[in-house]
């Protein structure tokens, strides 16, 4: 038997392929290569060599195609992340060719049609490393050359307090620095080397080297328990449970020098780096320039050269959002995963992957540290300290001694009235907190899950209710771009309508009331404060940062917003925030809705009194007795695991369980109905004993761009019997009008 290679290629099969190997290629067809393949009858693939093998074929040999090229002298995926990719598409039932997509940046991964693209691709990834920067550094351990001027002993004073620094940058503060810098490697004093450049809106501003402070005894311990297990070179996953503003980033950064100093890597995930340029800001101070952070602004290119440097070993920390866990540094020893209990971690289309979890998986594998830091953890990581897969360090204090945690009054809307506004949302209580706050000069953040003007359209006359023509949704009106209703869930927009489309009334009532809206009642009411509003209609993207800039300048006294709001900023003049209705999040169908509001609340109330003055949290809600509500207004952390991870106990929903979401859709609603029954009754004999199947049901959700929408949940004790149902959907033939995707570990439910 010839030897051959199974090789992932990027179409949407479950499996592999075998290529056989061309003698002259052998040498460099190895496990993450990037190869050349037939496909079909006259399509060529690029795919990534998964392994190499001497074992019988399954088919005829006669039929065996063979690989035309290799693209890379050296495999660009490193055998850890590829081992790691393949159990991360077995875990979803993924197609391995898509997941060896999500590791790869858009230039590594383009099909290849003919030699001339191949070229191209060759000549891209040299000409995109080419953009290096000189950088200087002290030569450690060298004694300081004796006779220097002034000027250049200073120079070098100030290069061992910066540690690395880019050339530029030197001269830009000190004209001469770099004949100086020149004398001084020729001393031996200095080293200056070219490493490759990170241009980017996050490197656009000098990052002023931070001293780093003294750790409070919670911090060092935490910081001492991670170290060590690095040092031990045997991994560890650990919970870092701190309470908003306890320091957690700090313990990162620690976490990560330390990694560094080892001769390892880090990977740093984050929930959405653009609301998170203040974390990223003292990753820079701390670290210098050798970070490549990955976000969604990036250009292919500087996707492509971060990537490469990462890949090579020159840059060593990648901090991002979910996806920068599929980055390829070299010895990885270190994972952190800030606010790991943050949904947006889920990736919701194509591999459904949950990168808090599969972090936790790569670390493992690579024998790495894993850090998992919150203030309210999710039950998922509470569940697996309980079962001793994490070990958990608490840090129960702010970490400004001045700082305690704010004050947390409830206004029951279902008694209390409106404030001045009119309108409920802005109550009383709430109009007198914000008087209070603006007379103090402090600031106020007030939070409302929901954007544009208000949130539904209804014809006074009929009763109708106006939506989106595509989707099973109500229109959401906005005002600050023109009179327009939009969907919330697809891309339809249009004016707003005169009359009811219905019965033809002219008379369509405003219903409830979103961002836009309460921006609009706050200026009227509060003429002589400034109001600023963040959300996804003003902030796409970096804009967001700017934003958040003006708040922490002071130039905006109160900010409006959707969950954007409730992230971590640390923005120490907010003294007030204002959740306007808790029970948006409540409401959802959804077993995890308490958990959501839990830590929804918790965290935005977090963004109160950071600073020197204390905070004071004003939540409304017709809920008031609710106990996520109820322990959310203790920062009572402990009593609300407990009393829901017992809730979810009862009813067999995870960590109890494992689930899986089947989701079915198609145009015509009968074809979609009746291939969830079939797939559903597929996964119900395929079932092994303790593992059930509830529904197929429409979904809450039940049209969506024009598709009509299905699911069953499949929920087993464990892994392995959920696996073996769900392995039989996934194989099963269907109807090619309909489209069937598998959500392991859904978070969403909708
Ligand atoms: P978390 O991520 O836990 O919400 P942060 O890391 O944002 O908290 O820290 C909150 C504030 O406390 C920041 O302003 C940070 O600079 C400060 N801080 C962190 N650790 C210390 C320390 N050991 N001593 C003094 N201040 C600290
Ligand atoms: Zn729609």
């Amino acid at each position: 038997m010839t030897r051959h290679a199974l090789v992932a290629v990027p179409v949407p099969l479950g499996q592999a392929f075998s290529y056989g190997i061309p003698d002259e290629l052998a040498a460099r067809v190895v496990p993450g290569a990037r190869v050349l393949c037939p496909f079909g009858p006259s399509r060529s693939v690029l795919g990534v060599v998964l392994a190499v093998s001497d074992e019988k074929l399954s088919f005829d040999e006669k039929k065996l195609k063979y690989i035309t090229a290799v693209v890379d002298e050296h495999p660009v995926i490193p055998e850890e992340l590829l081992a790691f990719l393949v159990e991360l598409s077995r875990y979803y039932l993924a197609p391995v060719g898509e997941v060896m997509r999500l590791a790869l940046p858009a230039v590594e991964r383009s099909s290849v049609g003919d030699g001339a693209t191949l070229d191209l691709l060759h000549t891209a990834g040299v000409s995109a490393i080419g953009r290096l920067v000189q950088v200087a550094a002290v030569v450690p351990g060298a004694p300081a050359p004796e006779k220097l001027s002034d000027k250049h002993r200073a120079l070098l004073d100030v290069l061992r307090e910066l540690g690395p620094t880019p050339v530029a940058e030197l001269e830009r503060t000190q004209k001469g620095a770099r004949s100086r810098l020149k004398k001084l490697e020729a001393l031996g004093a200095v080293r200056v080397e070219e490493k490759p450049a990170a241009a980017d809106p996050f490197f656009a501003t000098e990052a002023v080297r931070d001293v780093p402070p003294e750790l409070t005894p919670a911090q060092a311990r935490a910081v001492s328990a991670i170290t060590s297990r690095i040092e031990s070179g045997a991994g560890g996953a650990f919970l870092l449970h701190g309470v908003t503003a306890s320091g957690k980033t700090e313990v990162y950064l620690r976490a990560v020098s330390h990694a560094l100093e080892r001769g390892g890597s880090a990977i740093v995930l984050v929930p959405e780096i653009a609301l998170t340029p203040q974390l990223v800001n003292r990753f820079r101070s701390r670290l210098g320039e050798g970070i490549a952070v990955l976000h969604s602004g990036l250009s292919d290119r500087e996707r492509h050269a971060m990537w490469r440097s990462l890949r090579g070993g020159a840059i060593r920390v990648a901090v991002g959002a979910r996806s920068a866990l599929f980055a390829p540094p070299p010895n990885l020893a270190l994972v952190c995963v800030d606010e790991e209990h943050d949904g947006s971690f889920k990736q919701e289309e194509g591999v459904r992957y949950h990168a808090r979890d599969m972090a936790l998986l790569r670390a493992h594998r690579a024998r790495a540290v894993c850090v998992l830091g919150s203030a309210t953890p999710s039950l998922a990581s509470e569940a697996l300290v309980r079962a001793g897969k994490l070990e958990r360090l608490s840090l129960p204090e702010r970490a400004h001694r001045a700082a305690a945690l704010p004050k947390v009054e409830i206004v029951d809307l279902r008694v209390v009235g409106a404030g001045p506004s009119g309108d409920r949302l802005l109550s009383l209580p709430l109009h007198r907190a914000l008087e209070r706050t603006l007379a103090e000069k402090e600031q106020a953040i007030l939070f409302l899950n929901r954007r544009g003007f208000s949130p539904a359209l209804i014809c006074e006359e009929c009763g109708h209710v106006l939506e989106c023509p595509s989707c099973a949704v109500a229109l959401t009106l906005h005002r600050s771009r023109g009179e327009r209703v939009h969907c919330h869930y697809c891309d339809y927009s249009a004016p707003l309508p005169t009359v009811c489309p219905d019965c033809k009334a002219t008379r369509l009532s405003e219903e409830g009331a979103g961002t836009e809206r309460i921006e609009a009642l706050l200026k009227q009411t509060l003429p002589e404060a400034r109001i600023a509003r963040l959300d996804r209609d003003v902030a796409a993207g970096l804009k967001s940062e700017a934003i958040l800039d003006r708040m922490r300048r002071h130039e905006v006294d109160v900010l409006v917003g959707t969950q954007m709001v409730t992230k971590g900023h640390d923005l120490p003049g907010v003294t007030l925030v204002g959740v306007l209705n808790a029970d948006s999040a409540l409401a959802m169908p959804d077993y995890q809705a308490a958990e959501r509001t839990f830590q929804l609340l918790v965290q935005v109330a977090g963004r109160a009194g950071r600073g020197d003055r204390p905070g004071t949290v004003v939540i409304q809600t017709r809920n008031p007795k609710h106990p996520a509500i109820l322990a959310a207004v203790k920062h009572d952390v402990g009593s609300f695991v407990e009393q829901e991870l017992r809730e979810r106990e009862d009813v067999r929903y995870p960590p109890f369980s494992r689930i899986a979401l089947v989701r079915i859709d198609a145009v015509d609603e009968a074809v979609a109905r009746r291939e969830a029954e079939r797939l559903a009754s597929v996964a119900r004999r395929a079932s092994p004993p303790g593992v059930d199947v509830v529904g197929p049901a429409p979904a809450p959700l039940a049209r969506l761009r024009n598709r009509y929408r299905y699911r069953f949940l499949v929920r087993g004790p464990a892994r392995g019997p959920l696996r073996t149902a769900l392995v039989a959907v996934a194989r099963a033939e269907t109807d090619r009008r309909a489209r069937v995707a598998i959500d392991v570990d859904p978070v969403s439910m909708l």
